[in-house]
């Protein structure tokens, strides 16, 4: 059986071969949070676009304004102010953080070091000269690369398109994931369920951790465990970039995802991975779409979303695959568990003195959500490592969402 991280290697060559490049779109800024940039976006001009000040105080040329030193204020300069004029010898102006500095100024003085009487400013301490302002042109320079493509969007890198002048961007579409659980126990959200019957929690993870992973869900409600609603409702799945399936992949009679794809044409590139939770999933690929069925135990659902499904929204989105987000950290209490498959254990990570520390949570196995709600991580318990002690360095799963 495949470890979790040969299964995850399949998964990015899968979808790196099967990946055509969606045609480029065009977004406002204010829309293109978490796109993937499409182009490269180039400075308009040099930043800062002026000596800027970075402090409330007194713009000078340094010579004149040694410690002891007086000189006459002329005036001030407020931030988006023109400046045009020289500094004149044996003057200085008042200028404000983000202000222009005037031509031949070189160095700002803080308020807080002078002392001033009516138009007289005297200076408390030693003037360097390049003190306390942003050259020109010293963060970029006009037609520098702000912006490569392939760049994942996030708050800063928006910034930085809006700050050269860029309003709309063009972006990779995202790719739009089915999402389809499957049992006949299972119910929509708003209904009342029956005492046998489970509401369809999966259908609402997943949906949003494929908004966290960057794609666009695409829901499809719930099919029962059987051939003609599994393979009308997949149908309808199989138009869309991906196709996430919950449920229906283990040994059970009842468990027919994986027939019913098979006889829908599909190719598996794996069907069971040395995990716990999360052992049944399966990946392949239905004529160019990619499927993932991941079992149903809410978190085995969730954990196998994020080591297999996340690397190919990434693919498909036009991105690198992001590196499992891994650290480590000193166990908290000895953790044992059976051998053979890698364990993943909700667990709460914390820092003292800037040190890692993991404690696994109490869990009544992969059907318990609420333990994860408790944990901000999982440890992850090697398939050879079943027996770990207190005080040993583990590697640690961050739960994307929280950590
Ligand atoms: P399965 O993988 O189909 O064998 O389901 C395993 C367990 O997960 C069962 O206890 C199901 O009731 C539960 N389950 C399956 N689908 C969902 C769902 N959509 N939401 C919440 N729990 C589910
Ligand atoms: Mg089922």
């Amino acid at each position: 059986m495949l470890t979790f991280s040969a299964a995850r290697d399949l998964v990015i060559a899968q979808a790196s071969r099967h990946f055509a490049s969606h045609p480029a779109i065009s977004l406002p800024v204010s829309d293109a949070l978490g796109h993937i940039l499409a182009e490269e976006i180039r400075t308009d001009r040099e930043y800062p676009p002026f000596n800027r000040s970075t402090r409330d105080g007194y713009a000078v040329h340094s010579a004149e304004a040694a410690a002891g030193r007086s000189l006459r204020c002329v005036g001030e300069i407020k931030a988006g102010d023109c400046v045009l004029e020289r500094l004149v010898p044996g003057t200085c102006i008042q200028i404000m953080t983000g202000a222009a500095l005037p031509p031949g100024s070189d160095a700002v003085v803080m308020i807080e070091f002078t002392r001033r009487d009516g138009d007289i400013v005297s200076f408390e301490r030693a003037t360097q000269a390049g003190q306390n302002f942003v050259p020109q042109g010293s963060e970029a320079h006009a037609g520098d690369v702000a912006l490569s493509p392939g760049l994942r969007l996030g708050f800063a890198e928006l910034a930085v398109a809006a700050q050269v002048g860029h309003s709309t961007l063009r972006c990779h579409r995202k790719p739009r994931v089915a999402i389809l659980s499957t049992g006949d126990e299972v119910v929509p959200i708003t209904d009342i369920p029956g005492p046998f019957h489970i509401r369809n929690s999966n259908s609402v993870s997943l949906a949003a951790q494929v908004q966290l992973a960057g794609g666009e869900p695409a829901p499809l409600g719930n099919a029962l465990d059987r051939v003609d609603d599994l393979s009308a409702k997949i149908e309808v799945g199989l138009r869309e970039d991906i196709l996430v399936l919950s449920g229906g992949v283990s040994m059970g009679k009842y468990d027919l995802v994986e027939s019913v794809l098979k006889g829908m044409g599909a190719e598996f590139f794996f069907d069971a991975v040395a995990i716990r939770p999360g052992k049944p999933a399966v990946f392949g690929r239905c004529g160019d779409r990619l499927v993932f069925g991941l079992p149903g135990n809410p978190v085995s659902t969730m954990v196998t979303f994020q080591l297999f499904v996340v690397p190919a929204i990434d693919i498909l989105s036009g991105a690198q695959p992001r590196a499992l987000p891994l650290l480590e950290a000193t166990l908290g209490e000895p953790v044992k568990e059976k051998p053979g498959l890698t364990h993943f254990l909700p667990a709460q990570l914390t820092w003292h003195s800037s040190r890692a520390h993991v404690r696994v949570l109490r869990w009544q196995g992969s059907g318990d959500i609420s333990a994860v709600i408790q944990a901000n991580c999982f440890v992850v318990v090697p398939a050879d490592r079943h027996d770990i002690q207190a005080g040993e360095t583990v590697s640690v799963l961050s739960r994307s969402d929280v950590l």
